[in-house]
């Protein structure tokens, strides 16, 4: 008897399991069970033994085994191998897949002109397809999901009760005969409400979206786990009315390209990259643009990086294989609204038969389905309404999503992958933990939001939720709460959160709590546990990596988290273990100008880090760009706020830093985005320079803090500053103060990390002599360069260094932290 756990449901494993032991002559069953699959098998010895390796190594790409235990029971004589009735169980501990671009067999079958399937926008398998956004509940049965709408016709339905057939099972199966259907509507921006009354089915929905998105238009389509606004990425005008509209005024679009072929005219791909690109997940991919690329400058303005995708659904593959197009050669420079209606009907692959399908070379923008940083939309009604100021039509179709899942985003750091955006084809693949955690839920912080359950040795962290400081999101945050709580079967004991007052996921956390908060009792018997931002990033890199519940020291650098003195960190070494923490070291605390203000007006920060170096950062001091773009009365406004510490926060955050160098050097002085200031600084970068700048590290006065004062450092970036100032008046170029000014990050982290060594090896310690661990974590590590060059420096002086990989290592990652530190805090408690 072979019992196996983990994500080995909806998954094809049984027909994979009844085809293995077929062909091996074995008798026995396979059935589903509430936490797994069970087999029973008998046959020779050695074909069991080759039976328990195939399903080692040859399992379905979609299914996960966590856990396989054999025992050996008498045989029963069964003749024949079968797949049995499914078992229900008491506790369900199966695990959900995530939504899975389509398989090769599927995209050939889709490309098949004779198939049933050909050219048919929502073919699926059990190795394929929409799972986690259609899911209402558990058991994974079609009852359960948002396909109960659909009748299978007899041929879907043969398929799905053929066990041998790859279609055994396949909860969303289904053809263009009794499956769902794409409906386009035109909208008319001048009077939406009539022409929605007026809008009518179009006979051909594809080809129309088409030819909108080639007239210059703008087209919500609805995608796997919500809209997208679509529109011709080569067409300036089109990507810059999406812009005005859409009110996003920098924030580079993604494009989305029919083959990686297409994306290689566009930007620099290595081979690690196009795995992740063409890999089941299909992300965007962050990729280097190659110079003047054949699209619009608007779709990334100023920007190096091109986010690129390939198709994630059947009916994504359509927008770029649709016969229209494949004939369009042919017909010569037809433009499409001359063409005859209807053209030829997708389903029945009339008209261009004769062809080879090949990918056409075009580029479409695929933003996501919003206004600026409100959540996608994803039910019909709810598009119409919130995007019909934007789109001008809309390509629908009549397969509910239960479940709203942005595009993931991942990026190749320092020679490998990381995950920036965690959600769709990642969500709910859960991460396997060492340790056994009790039911957790952990809220995550407020911009980036995610949040993370927790059972047994599995973390299961949610999709991105958005910020939550747009209101439309807290439904969001409440719903995928909800709905996760549900299919993965969890009412948590311990509500993990952060330590900012003010954050709305903190808030809620004690909404969640009946009585006094001291009691730490939810109204379900739930404790809270209040976990420090940059303790939850540095546990959340540690428990990624396996690391046992040992002290290490972690760098936590990222634009702001709330401190245990009431200050926002952000530019923190700390010596932590699951359970607790210890500040090290952090930047020195400069005051941020305005608050929240200086995080969107970087040359606030300049201002505020000037002052700190030159008595009087006056501009008669400082022949810098930065001044001359600043009027003068703001500048001196902000001068006396920090002067006399009026609203003025102190922060060490690192993301401060990087913004007062950007606006010092006049690269940016007001970001339209979060972390723009940044990111622009790190593009700049003259990889060839290595100077670096001088810096300050200090105790600083034991009195006024209550650590050890052995141990706690302070990095003073006041003397860099100094430097920049002197070599922005010389005019040195951009690119090489970029350079020095990482270098010089890199230098002072490194060092610091060395004196917190030598002290640690002063005292007893786990964390001295070679080979310390080291964990980065914060959204400052999304920074390639700075990743890169700190870990290499780190790792040449001894380090053993650890990074994230499939957990951001932004805020969208530190649930994931917030729940592990629970789980220790609450143990011995
Ligand atoms: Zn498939
Ligand atoms: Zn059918
Ligand atoms: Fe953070």
């Amino acid at each position: 008897m072979i019992s196996i756990k983990g994500t080995v449901q909806g998954v094809g494993f049984r027909p994979f399991i009844y085809r293995t032991a077929v062909g091996m002559g074995l008798a026995g069953h396979v059935l589903n069970t509430g936490d797994g699959v069970l087999i029973e098998a008998e046959g020779r010895e050695e074909n069991l033994q080759s039976f328990i390796e195939r399903i080692k190594s040859d399992h379905p790409p979609l299914a996960r085994v966590q856990e396989m235990s054999i025992d050996p029971i008498s045989p029963r004589s069964t003749i024949g191998f079968s797949i049995a009735e499914s078992k229900a169980s008491l506790q369900a501990d199966t695990q959900i897949s995530p939504d899975i671009a389509p398989c090769n067999e599927c995209i050939a079958e889709f490309l098949d002109p004779k198939d049933r399937r050909h050219l048919y926008p929502f073919i699926n398998c059990t190795n394929c397809g929409p799972r986690y956004t259609i899911i209402e509940s558990l058991p994974y049965d079609r009852a359960k999901t948002t396909m109960k709408e659909f009748t299978m016709c007899d041929e879907c339905a043969a398929e799905y009760k053929n066990p041998a057939d790859r279609r055994f099972h396949a909860q969303p199966d289904a053809c263009a005969e009794c499956g769902p259907r794409l409906e386009f509507h035109r909208w008319s921006l001048a009077c939406p409400e009539q022409s929605r009354r007026v809008a009518g089915r179009s006979s051909d929905p594809l080809a129309d979206t088409i030819a909108a998105i080639e007239n210059g238009g703008i087209v919500a389509i609805k995608g796997v786990g919500g809209f997208h606004l679509a529109c011709d990425a080569t067409n300036t005008e089109a990507v810059t009315k999406l812009r005005s509209r859409k009110k996003r005024d920098e924030k580079p679009f993604a494009i989305m390209v029919g083959d990686i072929e297409t994306a290689r005219k566009l930007c620099y791909i290595s081979e690690i990259e196009e795995e992740l690109l063409e890999s089941p997940q299909r992300p965007i991919v962050i990729l280097k643009k190659r110079d003047n690329p054949p699209i619009s400058d608007a779709v990334a303005p100023g920007n190096r990086n091109l986010g690129l995708m390939l198709p994630s659904s059947p009916l994504h593959y359509l927008l770029f294989e649709h016969p229209l197009l494949l004939c369009k050669e042919g017909l010569g420079e037809v433009d499409h609204k001359d063409l005859p209606h209807p053209v030829p009907p997708l389903t029945k692959g009339r008209g261009c038969e004769s062809r080879v399908p090949h990918p056409a070379s075009r580029v479409f923008v695929m933003t996501s389905g919003n206004i600026s940083d409100e959540p996608i939309a994803y039910e019909n009604d709810e598009a119409v309404k919130r995007l019909s100021g934007i789109a001008d039509a809309f390509l629908l179709h009549n397969r509910d999503i239960r479940r709203r899942v942005d595009d993931s985003i991942a990026r190749m750091i320092s020679g490998s992958p990381i995950i920036i955006r965690r959600a769709r084809g990642y969500v709910p693949t859960p991460l396997r933990l060492a340790f056994k955690m009790p039911r957790v839920l952990a809220l995550g912080a407020d911009l980036k939001g995610a949040i993370c359950l927790t059972k047994g040795h599995n973390a299961f962290l949610s999709q991105h939720l958005g910020d939550l400081e747009n209101e439309l999101a807290h439904c969001a945050f409440e719903d995928a709460i909800e709905h996760m709580k549900r299919i993965l079967d969890i009412r948590p004991e311990i509500i993990a959160c952060d330590m900012h007052p003010d954050y709305f996921s903190t808030r809620y956390a004690y909404s969640r709590v009946t009585g006094h908060p001291s009691t730490l009792l939810g109204a379900g018997g739930s404790r809270i546990a209040v976990i420090q931002h940059h303790h939850a990033h540095i546990a959340s890199c540690m428990a990624e990596n396996d690391l046992p519940n040992e002290e290490v020291i972690g760098i936590a650098l990222d634009g702001m988290g709330y401190g245990t003195d009431g200050t926002i960190w952000g530019g923190e070494i700390l010596i932590a273990d699951y359970k607790g923490f210890k500040r090290a070291a952090h930047f020195r605390p400069v005051p941020m100008p305005g608050g929240d203000a200086a995080a969107k007006e970087p040359w606030r920060m300049a201002v505020s880090y000037l002052s700190r170096v030159t008595r009087h950062a006056s501009r008669e001091n400082l022949n810098s760009t930065f001044f001359r773009n600043i009027d003068n009365k703001s500048i001196q406004l902000v001068e006396q706020m920090v002067e006399k510490g009026f609203n003025c926060p102190m922060t060490s955050s690192c993301g401060r830093l990087f913004d007062a160098v950007a606006a010092i050097i006049g690269l940016r002085t007001v970001n339209t985005f979060e972390g723009q200031a940044a990111i622009e600084l790190e593009q700049i970068v003259d990889e060839n320079e290595d100077g670096c700048y001088e810096f300050g590290t200090r105790d600083p006065r034991p009195e006024t803090r209550n650590y050890d004062s052995k141990t706690l450092l302070e990095i003073d970036f006041g003397p860099t500053f100094v430097a920049i100032v002197e070599e922005v008046s010389q005019e040195i170029a951009h690119s090489t103060i970029s350079a020095r000014f990482h270098n010089t990050l890199v230098e002072a982290l490194a060092r610091t990390c060395l004196t917190i060594q030598f002290h640690k090896s002063l005292s007893v310690s786990r964390v001295s002599g070679p080979g310390s661990r080291i964990c980065l974590s914060g959204g400052c590590f999304q920074n390639a360069l700075l990743t890169t060059r700190l870990k290499k420096r780190l790792e040449d002086e001894g380090f053993k260094v650890y990074t994230h990989s499939l957990v951001p290592p932004n805020d969208g990652g530190i649930a994931l932290g917030q729940a592990v530190v629970a789980t220790h805090k609450t143990r011995e408690a």
